[in-house]
């Protein structure tokens, strides 16, 4: 029998799958096929690994859902967390009130942020942050006389959130389909994935091409009817797609043409996942609005904020009341550990270490064991984050015409070794905590490899 993490009543795997089926519904799950499968049950986790009910060690290749930056187990985050429940476990932030870890987060915040992002807004998570960004819009272009600045283009495959308006302003179709209606007065236009929808253009004459689709969007609706384009630096929940270097510089050129707000969407990049503090760093450009979540507090509390650029929170500021809040913004215990998270990942050097150490060691490392894949395609990515691009035929960029049940069966072979490693259809996705060292990324890149490995001597390939 295995002891779970030492609060709970010890019980055999089973019978944690048993009670899990009988009373919980998962997230983005299949219960019925769930249920009848168990899922697996996390007990307890250490850096960057995980244990199960089964006593399995596992390296977790994703930092949970790409949010423990700083890694698992940090006693002194805990510690924060009881001296802060102690001495002020929650007050709100509505009625003329503040608390000490509100004012001293966002200062540090904007300390961390790049030149400019001077205030912040809080909620619980990625969603509400998206949530708030666009009444923060809607409010701003109201507030500067031009409330018909209403329309906010997003990308189609782009993720950003699971409130209403969060999969509204995701282009995820299958998300979409079971809402009662979308969210008025958002678009898509297509997303920059060259591997996929870039046929015979070369990788800049697609970026281009994609960046241009917004110029068109605009044009269509008239650019004094658009309020901003909100996308993510690079796709993350999307398959983790790189777009090409020319890309967001196109963007960025548009949206200053067409006086058009550029929300960059951090809830993943943020927080040191490229080398940056912040993704859009990596990418060259920048924004009007922040969306950031995940590794805000490295997941161990939930927590989301929007940053604004000066001129942004201006107007907001004096604009009157702003009739938008939630009973946890700015939650006091949430704040004392996105404190101290941020104040470990900037003292101890650890975005500086995947910039200049892990990151390169990893990006390479990565390459080098899947070069001679028969079924891998390319790999994208930056820092501790990667995605690897499966494909039926390398010379050809050819596609699985089932390419779900290809990354899931990857996938399968991850779980059964012990690795997680996530899969979007025929991309796997790897962004592991970014405590992670370089014997640690020797692991989780043998173990992918392997894995991969199998996945192509199942279909045959290798
Ligand atoms: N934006 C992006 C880019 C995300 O990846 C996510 C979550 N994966 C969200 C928003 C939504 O965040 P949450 O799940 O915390 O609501």
């Amino acid at each position: 029998r295995q002891q779970a993490a030492g609060l709970y009543a010890a019980r055999e795997t089973r019978e944690w799958q048993t009670m899990d089926a009988a009373h919980h519904l998962h997230p983005f799950s299949d219960m019925g096929a769930l249920n009848q499968a168990g899922s697996r049950v996390i007990t307890r986790a250490q850096g960057v690994y995980l244990w199960d009910s089964d006593g399995n060690k596992i390296i977790d290749g994703m930092a949970g859902l790409w949010c423990v930056n700083v890694g698992y187990g940090r006693t002194d985050l805990a510690e924060i967390a009881y001296r802060q429940m102690l001495e002020l476990p929650y007050y709100n932030t509505f009625f003329k009130t503040t608390h000490p870890p509100v004012i001293e987060l966002s200062q540090l915040l904007s300390e961390v942020a790049p030149e400019g992002f001077e205030h912040f807004f809080y909620c619980n998570s990625g969603s509400e942050g998206n949530d708030t960004t666009l009444r923060i819009v809607h409010q701003y272009w109201r507030a500067k006389g031009q409330p018909d600045k209403k329309y906010v283009i997003s990308r189609r495959n782009g993720y950003h959130g699971s409130t209403i308006a969060g999969a509204t302003l995701g282009g995820m179709g299958y998300m979409h389909e079971q809402m009662p209606a979308q969210v008025p007065y958002i678009v898509h236009i297509n997303q920059p994935y060259w591997y996929a929808e870039g046929g015979e253009q070369t990788l800049e004459e697609f970026g281009l091409a994609r960046a241009r689709e917004l110029e068109a969007k605009i044009l269509e609706l008239g650019a004094d009817k658009v309020a901003a384009f909100i996308g993510e630096p690079f796709q993350g929940a999307g398959g983790v797609i790189f777009p090409p270097a020319n890309y967001w510089p196109e963007i960025e050129r548009i949206c200053r043409k067409y006086d058009i707000l550029l929300c960059a969407d951090e809830v993943i990049g943020g927080f040191g996942r490229t080398g940056e503090w912040f993704a859009h760093q990596h990418f060259g450009f920048t924004p009007d609005t922040m969306t950031l979540a995940k590794g805000l507090t490295s997941g161990y509390v939930p927590m989301g904020a929007v940053a604004l650029k000066r001129h942004v929170a201006d107007v907001l500021i004096a604009a009157g009341d702003f009739n938008h809040g939630l009973t946890y913004s700015g939650h006091p215990v949430a704040a004392a550990i996105a404190i101290a998270n941020i104040k470990l990942l900037r003292d101890e050097g650890i975005i500086e270490r995947v910039k200049t150490d892990t990151g390169p060691y990893f990006q390479q490392a990565l390459r080098e064991a899947l070069a001679d894949s028969p079924l891998v395609g390319g790999v994208d990515g930056a820092g501790l984050v990667a995605g690897i691009q499966l494909t039926s035929d390398k010379a050809s960029r050819g596609r699985f015409e089932n390419a779900w049940e290809i990354g899931t069966l990857c996938r399968d072979f991850c779980f059964k070794n012990n690795l997680i490693m996530r899969a979007t259809a025929d991309r796997m996705l790897l962004s592991p905590p970014l405590v992670i060292n370089r014997s640690e990324i020797d692991e989780l890149v043998e173990k992918a490899a392997r894995c991969i490995g199998l996945t192509a001597r199942e279909l045959g390939k290798a």
